[in-house]
């Protein structure tokens, strides 16, 4: 069989004809195998949704429990029976509950990534490389650019921060799902004790990953009086970056605004949000843990969807590796 006749996009996203089934769809389909909880993947809408148990639940937080008619759990190696083909799900270390999906059907097997990344996160299983023939691969860092340091020394540069400028506000922004939540986590590894303000979005998914057992020390709602605003001068603060364009932020004495994505390590990035301490905080791949995962799977064939997907194709080439870009729409990379 062709890879192509296992899968290949449809408006809808992307789509296996043997299956009769749809990988992250970004429009209602009948059939849905979803890869992690970003809203860009993950939809509400869809008849029947395969997923991880954390995927699942992290889906029935945001959209509610009627967010799908119906919902089967993949537990991570479990091989299920998709239509006519086989999948299964393996760890994708992008945020708690994310996959890459495998699906195989008469001796091909094509391994759909979603977003992910290498680097060591304690808040989710990390990435398990799969051989495979056809790997298909983000590439929303995929410029040599792009080098992630680790994030621990960013998480201790936040802390000297707060140090340096004990009677400030450290208002830190960090995308709901996964990016906040390790970057409290990292901040607890870093030895910051102290309680963490969350931004009433952060809430319910902070809750979430504490039932999972992951530890994120003391938190307090970050619902400042204006008033009383001293209240939070030495605080560490987190919020979804959407909260920095509203009033909300507003209530904070002369804050220090940070944000914490890769993106940071662009400086107009920086200087277009407006942000006094860049975090470089990726919950994707550099290009060099893109590049070096592209080969440990051993893929013969490479699809490259949402980024930079030129630059990553041309890569592959060099290297020997079939690949050519997929052309998905619709993933809006929430998460970075
Ligand atoms: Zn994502």
């Amino acid at each position: 069989m062709r890879p192509q006749d296992l899968l290949h996009p449809r408006p809808e996203g992307l789509y296996c004809p043997p299956g009769d089934f749809f990988i992250d769809p970004v429009r209602p389909v009948g059939r849905a195998l979803i890869t992690h909880g970003h809203s860009d993947h993950a939809r509400a809408g869809h008849g029947h949704v395969l997923a991880t148990r954390q995927t699942l639940d992290i889906m029935a937080l945001r959209y509610g429990p009627d967010f799908a008619g119906a919902r089967q759990a993949a537990a991570y190696g479990e091989r299920i029976a998709a239509g006519g083909v086989s999948v299964t799900f393996h760890p994708a270390g992008h945020v708690l509950g994310s996959a890459q999906i495998a699906v195989e059907h008469g001796g091909t097997r094509i391994v759909a990534s979603g977003d992910y990344k290498r680097a060591p996160d304690p808040t989710c299983a990390p990435f398990e490389p799969v051989r495979c023939d056809v790997f298909i691969t983000e590439a929303t860092f995929g410029l040599p650019v792009f080098t992630h340091p680790p994030a621990s020394g960013e998480a201790a540069k936040l802390l000297r921060s707060v140090a340096h400028f004990p009677e400030r506000t450290h208002l830190v922004g960090a995308y709901a799902l996964g990016k906040a939540q390790r970057m409290i986590r990292l901040l607890r590894e870093e030895g910051h004790d102290a309680s963490i303000r969350i931004h009433g979005a952060l809430a319910k998914l902070c809750d979430y990953y504490r039932s999972q057992g992951i530890d994120l020390g003391r938190l307090e709602p970050a619902t400042v009086e204006v008033g009383s605003r001293q209240d939070a001068a030495g605080a560490i603060v987190v919020a979804p970056p959407s909260a920095f364009a509203d009033r909300w932020a507003r209530r904070f004495a002369d804050p220090v605004s940070a944000f914490a994505s890769g993106w940071m390590r662009i400086r107009q990035r920086v200087r277009q949000r407006g942000v006094e301490l860049p975090l470089i905080v990726s919950d994707h791949c550099d290009w060099n843990e893109l590049t070096a995962t592209i080969t440990e799977t051993g893929a013969g064939e490479v699809w490259v969807t949402h980024g930079s997907e030129e630059a990553t194709v041309r890569w592959c080439e060099l290297a020997g590796i079939a690949a050519r870009p997929l052309h998905l729409v619709g993933y809006e990379d929430e998460a970075e």
